[in-house]
């Protein structure tokens, strides 16, 4: 397997939160984490430019994520929608990440009748799988220290 660099970066943007329920605009500042992944067998300024752009726009891409998952500072309502959203994706991630290797079992079992080499992959599937599944817990627990109402509305009434 080939030497991987991995970079990891956070990046935090101004964005305008706006409620679907109640209406209400805040701006908020929203930290994004990503992560950053590039091949090379040594780590030249290409590869970690490479890694480090990878890094960015995953973070980039977490930041909406992560205002989509926030919830509203005004009435507390939370879009179903982009709820349902996330955990369509995360669980096709998991799904493919725990499949996928079995599938090359199941490639090396009709080609030769065994599964000599191949039958690793499986549990190791699994193990990534759930690797993909602490992340997907991770992005979610965290949205609520990520997004930070910059300008708090004050409570109406009791
Ligand atoms: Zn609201």
């Amino acid at each position: 397997m080939p030497p991987r660099v991995i970079v990891h970066t956070s990046v935090s943007a101004e964005r305008i939160f706006h409620c679907v329920a109640c209406r209400t605009s805040t701006p908020a500042l929203v930290v994004g984490i990503g992560q950053g992944e590039e091949v090379g067998a040594f780590a030249t300024d290409e590869v970690m430019d490479g890694a480090r752009r990878d890094a960015e726009a995953d973070a980039e891409a977490d930041v909406e994520l992560a205002l989509s998952l926030a919830r509203c500072p005004s009435c507390g309502h939370r879009s179903a929608a982009a709820q349902r959203r996330f955990w369509a994706v995360q669980a096709s991630a998991v799904a493919l990440a725990t499949v996928l290797p079995w599938s090359g079992v199941g490639i090396e079992y009709g080609l030769q009748g065994t599964t000599s080499g191949a039958s690793i992959l499986g549990p190791l599937g699994v193990v990534v799988g759930l690797a993909v599944a602490a992340r997907a817990w991770a992005t979610w627990s965290t949205v609520r220290q990520r997004v930070h109402f910059t300008r708090t509305l004050r409570e109406t009434g009791g």
